[in-house]
C-alpha cells in the first residue's frame, strides 16, 4: 500500500503555517501541477490531487486540528492499516513509536512545538497531598501547617544545573531550538513532527560541567512547611490548590500546583449532610414526658437545648445557624436534632410492677390528633 505523505510537507509549508500562508503554497502548487500544463503526465496529477487533498483538510479549521492530532487517520485517510474502524489508535501509535516515544507527545506536540520560536516556559509537576479535617475544623475553618517534600530550585547553581551557574552552552543538536524535526515512516504513512531534543530534552542548552549540590538536576528535595487557611464548610473530596507550591521543573521554569484534597473525619455523634448537621437524640419516655433540658453537642461546642413535656418520638428539633457555612455564600445551615425513644430491654420485677401499671392508665393510650400533622409532614417541612 502507498504511503500516505504529511499533507505539510506536501504543501512545502510549516505546521505552524497560516491560512493565508497554506493558500498561498496552495495555489502556487496547483498551478505548477495542473493537468492543463502537465497533459499525460502521470507524475504531475497524482502530485496534483494529493496537493488538492492536503489543502482541503488543512483549511478545514476542525480537520486540522484532527489531523494535528491523529495525522491521516484522524481526516479519513486512506493509506492507513486494513480494517482500521475499530482499531484502538494508541495501540497502534504505541506499538509503532515503542514506549519512549508516546503517542501524545509525538502527534499532539508537533501543532505546539512548531509555534514557539524560543523556548516556552516549562512548568513542574503538580504535587497533590490529602488533608484529613474534623467537622469542628470544617465548621469553623481552620489554619493548617503542612510538610511538604517538593522539588525546589538548586541555591547553588540558581536552577540552571551547572557548576556555579554559569558552565552552559548551545546544544548542537538542535542548534538550542530544543527541537528536533523527525520524519517517520509509519502504518498511516510518512509523518514529519518536530519533538523535543533528545541531546537537551528541549531545553536548547546543555551543561558541561555538572553542579556538585544537585548534580545537573537544577532542582532539589525539600521539605517545605507550608501554612494553608482551609475556608469553612468545605467538603469531602473539595480540592483546594496553592499556585506555584509543586514541582520546580529540572533546570529552570515555574513550580507546579500543590493541590490539596480534603477528606472529612467522621465525627463520632454528628452527621453532615450539606451545610445541615444531624444529630440523633435518644430520650426515655420519662423525659419525653416530662419536659428535661438536655445537653447536646453542635459543631460550636455543647448546648443545652429544652424538651418540651409531651415531645414525641420522631419529632426534629431544628437549632437554626447551628450548622457549617456555606462556602462561597453567607449562608449557614442548622443542626436538626431528631428526637426518638428508648425502649428499656432489661426489665425488673419493680420495672414490671411501673410499667404494668402505666399499660392501663388512660392518659398513656395513644392518641391520634387529627389537627397533629404526621412525621412524614413534618419531614417534608425541614429539607424543603
Ligand atoms: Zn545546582
Ligand atoms: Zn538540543
Amino acid at each position: 500500500m502507498a504511503q500516505k505523505k504529511d499533507y505539510y510537507e506536501l504543501l512545502g509549508v510549516a505546521k505552524n503555517a497560516s491560512d493565508d500562508d497554506l493558500k498561498k503554497a496552495y495555489r502556487k502548487l496547483a498551478i505548477q501541477y495542473h493537468p492543463d500544463k502537465n497533459p499525460g503526465d502521470k507524475v504531475a496529477e497524482e502530485k496534483f490531487k494529493e496537493i488538492a487533498e492536503a489543502y482541503s483538510v488543512l483549511s478545514d479549521p476542525e480537520k486540522r486540528q484532527r489531523y494535528d492530532q491523529f495525522g491521516h487517520q484522524g481526516v479519513g485517510g486512506s493509506g492507513g492499516f486494513g480494517g482500521g474502524q475499530g482499531v484502538n489508535m494508541e495501540d497502534i501509535f504505541g506499538s509503532v513509536f515503542g514506549d519512549d516515544s508516546p503517542f501524545g507527545s509525538f502527534f499532539g506536540g508537533g501543532g505546539g512545538g512548531g509555534r514557539r520560536g524560543g523556548q516556552a516556559m516549562r512548568k513542574g509537576s503538580d504535587l497533590r497531598i490529602k488533608l484529613k479535617l474534623d467537622l469542628e475544623e470544617i465548621a469553623n475553618g481552620v489554619e493548617k501547617k503542612i510538610k511538604v517534600k517538593r522539588y525546589v530550585s538548586c541555591n547553588t547553581c540558581s536552577g540552571n544545573g551547572s557548576k556555579n551557574g554559569t558552565s552552559l552552552k548551545s546544544c548542537t543538536t538542535c542548534n538550542g531550538q530544543g527541537q528536533v524535526r523527525k520524519v517517520v515512516n509509519t502504518m498511516l504513512g510518512q509523518m514529519v513532527s518536530t519533538s523535543p531534543c533528545p541531546t537537551c530534552q528541549g531545553e536548547g542548552k546543555v551543561v558541561t560541567e555538572r553542579c556538585d549540590v544537585c548534580f545537573g538536576e537544577g532542582r532539589q528535595l525539600n521539605e517545605d512547611l507550608l501554612s494553608i487557611k482551609i475556608p469553612a464548610g468545605v467538603g469531602e473530596g473539595m480540592q483546594l490548590s496553592m499556585t506555584g507550591k509543586g514541582n520546580v521543573p529540572t533546570r529552570g521554569g515555574i513550580a507546579g500546583d500543590l493541590l490539596i484534597v480534603i477528606e472529612e473525619e467522621e465525627h463520632p455523634e454528628l452527621k453532615r449532610d450539606g451545610s445541615n448537621i444531624i444529630y440523633d437524640l435518644r430520650l426515655n419516655f420519662a423525659d419525653a414526658a416530662l419536659g428535661k433540658d438536655v445537653e447536646i453537642p453542635t459543631v460550636g461546642g455543647k448546648v443545652k437545648i429544652v424538651i418540651k413535656p409531651g415531645t414525641q418520638s420522631g419529632e426534629i428539633l431544628r437549632l437554626k445557624g447551628k450548622g457549617l457555612k456555606e462556602l462561597n455564600s453567607y449562608g449557614v445551615g442548622d443542626q436538626l436534632v431528631h428526637v426518638s425513644l428508648f425502649t428499656p430491654t432489661t426489665i425488673s420485677a419493680e420495672d414490671r410492677v411501673i410499667l404494668e401499671k402505666m399499660r392501663t392508665l388512660p392518659n398513656f393510650q395513644p392518641k391520634t390528633d387529627k389537627n397533629e400533622r404526621s412525621i412524614f409532614d413534618k419531614m417534608k417541612d425541614f429539607f424543603h
